[in-house]
């Protein structure tokens, strides 16, 4: 599917924020309909709350997605979740290589790679998330990062479901947004890096967008979504931020 017919991603990932009762109010909150014609919504709450919130959001034409996944299928791995635990709790996607999880908890990206992988085999769709810290930017290493970060797709990706999110790390959780021109330079090297690995799929931005800032990020060429962390923890941000994207999409 080439850019042009793509339809844009708006997905909240909710980090380790969550109990069930406000999960099911908020559900309730979002509506009978919260995805517009030209966009795809997603929601990727803590692990507890795939199950009970899988049905409910697919009735309302809502994805599911999970925050992070191992790369075995099964067996004695204790406190893991496999990829077919997350396709049976209901999910399409999975975020990997999320920042968080590459600083806090040192995952590289021969393990991101393992566990795309293994993530493809389940049926699931990854959302790789790459990005540069703010000395590699200042350095003017960030197309160097990003080719590193990407480097697990060689050989591998191609034709397979994978949407990727550019989330400068400086960004994230910083209400710091990177501008429209960074935003638009980085995305379109990204495609390009995509291209020559001979993936074409979506390109997010992420990275402290709000209900304000979500349009004017959105419309830049080249993004094709957003992976919201803050302002999808409360339904009301969360679909203005849709109502942008689908501004920005008509
Ligand atoms: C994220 O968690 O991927 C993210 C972009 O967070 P925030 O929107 O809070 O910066």
């Amino acid at each position: 599917m080439s850019g042009a017919e793509r339809r844009c991603l708006v997905a909240g990932n909710w980090k380790m924020n969550g109990l069930l009762e406000d999960a099911m109010a908020y559900v309730a909150e979002l509506g009978e309909n919260p995805a517009p014609e030209h966009v795809e919504v997603a929601i990727m709450p803590p692990f507890t709350l795939l199950h009970p919130m899988s049905g409910p959001l697919s009735e309302k034409g809502v994805r599911l997605g999970a925050q992070s996944v191992y790369f075995e299928q099964k067996g004695a791995f204790t406190g893991s979740i496999s990829p077919l635990m997350l396709r049976d709790a209901g999910c399409h996607y999975v975020i990997l290589g999320h920042s968080e999880r590459r600083d806090i908890i040192h995952e590289d990206n021969a393990l991101i790679r393992k566990k795309m992988l293994a993530a493809w085999q389940a049926g699931l769709e990854p959302i790789l998330c790459i990005g540069e810290h703010l000395e590699e930017r200042e350095a003017g290493k960030t197309n160097d990062v990003l080719r590193e970060q990407l480097a697990i797709l060689e050989g591998v990706a191609e034709n397979k479901p994978l949407t990727v999110a550019y989330e400068p790390v400086w960004a994230i959780g910083t209400g710091r947004t990177a501008t429209p021109e960074q935003v638009v330079e980085t995305h379109a090297f990204v495609h390009e890096e995509l291209a020559r690995l001979g993936c074409d799929c979506r390109v997010l931005y992420g990275g402290s967008v709000k209900p304000d800032n979500a349009e004017a990020l959105l419309a830049c060429p080249g993004v094709e979504g957003a992976l919201v962390g803050g302002a999808s923890l409360q339904a009301d941000s969360f679909m203005r931020i849709i109502e942008a994207a689908a501004r920005a999409a008509g």
